[in-house]
């Protein structure tokens, strides 16, 4: 059967805060395999943020957590104060990042790449689940797919024991993507990511900031429906219902909903489509 976790992220108000407690609530009722909590560096005191929400969702609801870690923003000295603090917590998941740039805050130098730091935690801290990110529609700064497949491999090999998708709007890219992993010898699971885009400004960002393309069958209903946000929210849960049916049909048995903290779209999903799901 396949199952499904969960990303959420640390809020930024008490509104924010309520909300998230709810969130966590209602996503236990859902049986995740896990939750895993972002690590927006926007923030200060960014990682404790994480991890006190991870905290909370390993130790008070009883659900296993993987917490964010972008490598640019921690040194060693960070690093090895966190996975001490994380062990008496009994978490023990981390989701290794690199990181994107942002402006007032400096890398630390000790890691350049997400490799680096997966590589440290492989050989400090063996008892780590190491999870990486992945991306079949290549990561921006790649030159191609041969490119990011290598440095995919040479991360992989670095200690990962799965990666996650960057999510995607047609299955095509993940099956491809499978693929050349697999010619790669890229031998560990590749969990799916579906990020359920339910309004006018998560499209607005995904043409901005990433390489997922936007399907023409997406486009054409986005057109048309653009100014009725209640149509919008419908027609967003249920072309990922679409897509994640297609997927379990294709054997695909992990998958990773970016609901965020949204947990109205994360039942519906599992409303419709439970009984295809663990
Ligand atoms: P890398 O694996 O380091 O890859 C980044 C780029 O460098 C790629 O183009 C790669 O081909 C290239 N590269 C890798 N290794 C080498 C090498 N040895 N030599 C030359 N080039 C190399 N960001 C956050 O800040 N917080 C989060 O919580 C967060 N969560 C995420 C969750 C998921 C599932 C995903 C997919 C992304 C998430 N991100 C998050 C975004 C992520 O930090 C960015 O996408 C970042 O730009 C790249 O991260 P990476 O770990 O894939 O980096």
């Amino acid at each position: 059967m396949t199952t499904l976790s969960y990303e959420i992220f640390p809020p930024k108000s008490q509104v924010g805060k309520d909300n998230l407690i709810r969130t966590i609530a209602e996503l236990k009722k859902l049986d995740p395999k896990f939750i895993s909590v972002t690590c927006s560096n926007k923030e200060t005191n960014f990682i404790q943020k994480t991890i006190g929400v991870t905290d909370y969702v390993q130790n008070q609801c009883d659900i296993s957590a993987m917490v964010h870690l972008p490598a640019w923003y921690l040194n060693k000295k960070d690093v090895d104060q966190i996975l001490y603090d994380l062990c008496k917590r009994h978490i023990n998941q981390v989701l290794v990042l690199r990181g994107d740039t942002r402006k007032n805050l400096k890398k630390k130098g000790d890691f350049e790449h997400a490799s680096d730091l997966i590589s440290y935690i492989r050989q400090n801290y063996p008892d780590f689940h190491i999870t990486g990110a992945c991306y079949p529609e290549k990561h921006p700064e790649s030159l191609n797919m041969v490119e990011e497949i290598q440095h995919l491999k040479f991360k992989v090999n670095s200690g990962c024991d799965q990666i996650i998708t960057q999510f995607f709007l047609d299955n095509h890219y993940y099956y491809h993507f499978r693929e050349l992993c697999a010619i790669a010898k890229i031998n560990i699971p590749i969990i799916a990511g579906i990020m359920p885009v339910t309004n006018t400004r998560q499209i607005t960002r995904i043409l901005k900031t990433s390489t997922v393309k936007i399907p023409e069958k997406f486009k054409k209903i986005w057109t048309k429906y653009h100014d009725n946000p209640s149509v919008l929210n419908e027609i967003g849960i249920t072309y990922a219902i679409d897509q994640i049916v297609d997927l379990v049909t294709n054997d695909v048995d992990k998958i990773h909903l970016y609901t965020m903290n949204r947990f109205k779209t994360a039942h519906k999903i599992k409303s419709n489509i439970g009984s295809l799901l663990k």
